[in-house]
């Protein structure tokens, strides 16, 4: 099976690459262009549909995990402070902030994962490091404040408040 490494928008214009460290052979995703906050870097497809969530899916619903396409969406690794949010509901991905041409593309996992199928824990760095990432329903009422959730975590989260 092919592994597609780069992201192409509808203008064929690159708009993310794969970078896989050589020592440890992780992958990663990093922008090709520069882009505004709050902009449609690609719009993605379901390649495959799951019933339960594996650490390269996205959810959609309690049942429904899908696989990205373009496939490199499946290499952005998580931070406690992202640059990207997977918009579930328009199948878009799209900047958070202003990104430079070479950035690291991020996001915060439990904003697509009520329960994450592989809790880890997390190095990102950051001042928000929240240390053990394991999906929005373990996250503390600040933390969900902070953060933008796709519709279907937001529901979730608001079912569980109420
Ligand atoms: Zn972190």
């Amino acid at each position: 099976m092919s592994f597609v490494e780069t992201a192409v928008d509808q203008d064929q214009t690159e708009v993310a690459e794969i970078r896989i460290d050589p020592i440890t052979n992780h992958r990663s995703l990093f922008s090709k262009k520069s882009f505004r906050g709050n902009e449609v870097i690609i719009k993605f497809l379901a390649k495959n549909v799951l019933p339960a969530p594996t650490y390269l899916t996205v959810q959609i619903s309690d049942s429904v995990h899908i696989e990205l396409f373009p496939e490199c969406l499946g290499c952005t690794n998580h931070s406690c402070e992202p640059n990207c949010f997977f918009d579930t509901t328009r199948m878009e991905f799209i900047s958070l902030r202003p990104i430079l041409e070479g950035e690291e593309l991020t996001f915060f996992y439990p904003s697509a994962e009520w329960d994450m199928d592989r809790a880890f824990q997390c190095h990102c760095g950051s001042e928000q490091c929240l240390g053990l990432i394991k999906g929005a329903r373990y996250l503390s009422e600040d933390r969900i404040g902070y953060y933008r959730f796709t519709d279907f975590i937001h529901q979730k989260l608001q079912a569980v408040k109420s």
